[in-house]
Order: structure tokens, then C-alpha cells, then sequence
């Protein structure tokens, strides 16, 4: 750390993300992407746009918020877009909870407590319950905003729409940021909700059902007021925050729903078959409506199945601290990649 740093960041641990080799020596299914390519008519889209990147992209994102307010039937004004949903993550926690504090659970994605340090932002963690699930009930007293990932990061599990209403109404003076990363894998979108309560965000990402993760696009839905604050925040930070080659790979990408509909419904499809084979194997499987499974084995330690399954070719996640230390996170891949995983974990098993 040099001695320039300002004195508030000295504590500041940034997120560490899971590991990105570039040599794809590995099966990858530690991150949580998408293992298909994007739609075909992304590549169409990047290269015609490609002759003109000597002219910056439009500052007001108007395809992408056009394309992206279309997917719930919302007016273009209710719409923030983001570099990557972490962007827009940001962009909301410097426009409302400087001042106010947010409370998220103590078990879900590592990212906002980050941000938390980095903004200054005072924290509340409400402890999920011992089925790792969200209880709305604990956040009925909490006064400052409330962000949930749903389905939550880390554990999969999703709450009904009817407990992200119940949320919302508990206090309409208190903001409720819903973090959708996953939701198209089993969840049912709250993003409509932003037509009635002004004091809820829904964000969603480009990153794992749409198959842009490397393009780095997110967006945010919110009532025209509430939008208009985040557009503030970012037209102040970088008003060029996503760049015209990943704006209409986003705009191909959400134009093509049957491709959009087939890679989702294989995810769900191997999700569930990945699920029954390792609990055949003696594994507790998380009940997740996301792109990852989350699993453990009595006797098998997390770290220990990480390394093993990383010296097979094979990367999952493995988060060290709290109570899912004995988990492993999987995500899930084609069927042939997860037939790899289930052979190595048998593999591995078969040694202890
Ligand atoms: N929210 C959650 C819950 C996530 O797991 C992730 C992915 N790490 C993100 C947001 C950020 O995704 P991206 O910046 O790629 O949109």
C-alpha cells in the first residue's frame, strides 16, 4: 500500500472474484456462467458496430434500455444500465445508502459488503435461517434499505414474488433492492413491481442467462424517479459506462428468446439431474432455482474437494469462511461437463 491511499480505504479487502485462468486447461463451472456461446446474432451485432468505435457509444444507452424495459413491459425512463450488474450495484449504493445503511443476509454475495467498505456504508446482517432461506420476517424492524439477491448467491434458494411484495410493503419508507442475477433460472421477476412501489429496484444482469459475461452489461429497473437518481450517479462517475460494441451485443442477445429459452431450460434440465447424482452419492444439495448447485458431504471438507477436483481438470467454488465453509458451489455446465464433475466427485470418493 503506498502513502498516498486515502486513510478511510486503509482496511478496505476488495471482492475477490473466483479464478479466471487463461489458458483453458480447466472445466469451469466456478463462476457461474453460461457454458453456451451467445446467440448467434451477437457476433452479427458486435462487428457491425465495430467500424465505428472511433465514435463514442450513446451516453443514454437508449437501445439497451429500450430492448431491456420491453423484456417487462416498462417505460425506457425506469431503466439504469450498467458495466456489468456490479456497476449498477454501485451506482445504487452511492445514490441511497451513504447516509442510510443497508442490511443484507449474513450468508449471500459477498460484493455489497465490499461496496459497503468502499462507500463507507454501515451495515445490518440478519442471519438467514438454518435452512439457509430468507425469512422477510426478520427485516420487518430493519429500517434502513434491504438488498437480497433472489434467488440468493451462494445458497440458490428463491423467495415467491409474494414475499418480495410482503417486503416491500413492510415499510414504503424504506428502499428494497432486489439483486435478480439469476432469476431466469427458476424465479419469477419482481421487475413489474417497480409500476407500483417507489421504493423498489430490481437488478438484473447480462452475465449468465443471456451468455455475456466478458461483454460486462447489467441493468436496473426502478419507478421514473428512482431511475432518474441512479442515471445521476452514473452520468456523474462515466457517462460512456458501457460501450457500443457490448450495448448491441446486449440488444441481439435479448432479441433472441427462443435461444435465450433453450440455453435456460437445459441449465434447469442438467441443474436437476447434477442434483440427484450427488445426492446419490451422499451429498446435501441446497434447493436452488439458480445456474449453480451448492453441496456438502459429511466427511468430505469443502476445501479438500475443491483442491481434489482442481487437480482433475475441474474448477468449483469454495468459500472459506462462515457457515457454508463445507460446501462446495458448482454451477452448471452442459451435460457432458457435469457427467466430467460427477465422475471426478466419484473418483474422489472412491479414494476416501
Ligand atoms: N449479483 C450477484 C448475486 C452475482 O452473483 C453476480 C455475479 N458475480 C453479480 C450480481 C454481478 O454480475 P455482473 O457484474 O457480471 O452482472
Amino acid at each position: 500500500m503506498s502513502r498516498f491511499l486515502c486513510a478511510e480505504l486503509a482496511a478496505l479487502k476488495p471482492y475477490v472474484p473466483g479464478e479466471q485462468p487463461q489458458d483453458k486447461k480447466y472445466i469451469k463451472l466456478n463462476t457461474n456462467e453460461s457454458p453456451f456461446p451467445p446467440a448467434e446474432e451477437v457476433a452479427l451485432a458486435v462487428a457491425r458496430r465495430e467500424k465505428s468505435l472511433n465514435l463514442y457509444s450513446d451516453p443514454d444507452c437508449r437501445a439497451l434500455k429500450s430492448a431491456a424495459a420491453a423484456l417487462y413491459g416498462l417505460d425506457e425512463g425506469c431503466v439504469s444500465p450498467g458495466n456489468g450488474s456490479d456497476e449498477n450495484l454501485a451506482h445504487i449504493f452511492a445514490a441511497f445508502l451513504k447516509d442510510k445503511g443497508v442490511a443484507f443476509p449474513d450468508v449471500t454475495y459477498g460484493f455489497y459488503a465490499v461496496l459497503c467498505s468502499a462507500l463507507g456504508i454501515r451495515r445490518t446482517v440478519v442471519p438467514l435461517r438454518e435452512d439457509f432461506s430468507v425469512d422477510v420476517a426478520d427485516y420487518a424492524s430493519v429500517t434502513c434499505p434491504v438488498c437480497l439477491a433472489n434467488p440468493n448467491a451462494q445458497t440458490g434458494i428463491c423467495l415467491p414474488l409474494r414475499d418480495i411484495e410482503k417486503l416491500v410493503l413492510q415499510n414504503r419508507q424504506r428502499l428494497v433492492i432486489i439483486d435478480e442475477a439469476y432469476i431466469d433460472f427458476g424465479g419469477q421477476s419482481c421487475a413489474p413491481l417497480v409500476k407500483k412501489y417507489d421504493n423498489l429496484i430490481v437488478v438484473q444482469t447480462m452475465s449468465k442467462s443471456r451468455s455475456l459475461a466478458g461483454a460486462r452489461v447489467g441493468f436496473c429497473f426502478a419507478c421514473p424517479e428512482v431511475a432518474a437518481d441512479i442515471e445521476r450517479v452514473r452520468c456523474s462517475l462515466n457517462p460512456y459506462n458501457v460501450n457500443s460494441m457490448s450495448m448491441y451485443a446486449a440488444v441481439a442477445a435479448l432479441g433472441a428468446r427462443a435461444y435465450f429459452e433453450e440455453c435456460v431450460q437445459s441449465v434447469i434440465s442438467v441443474r436437476g439431474y447434477t442434483a440427484e447424482r450427488l445426492k446419490g452419492m451422499g451429498f446435501e444439495v441446497l434447493p436452488s432455482s439458480a445456474n449453480f448447485l451448492m453441496a456438502k458431504r459429511a466427511g468430505t471438507g469443502g476445501h479438500e474437494l475443491y483442491e481434489k477436483l482442481k487437480e482433475r481438470g475441474i474448477l468449483v467454488r469454495h468459500f472459506a469462511e462462515g457457515r457454508i465453509a463445507d460446501f462446495i458451489r458448482v454451477s452448471i455446465g452442459t451435460r457432458a461437463q457435469m457427467d466430467r464433475f460427477l465422475g471426478a466427485v466419484r473418483d474422489i470418493l472412491g479414494e476416501e
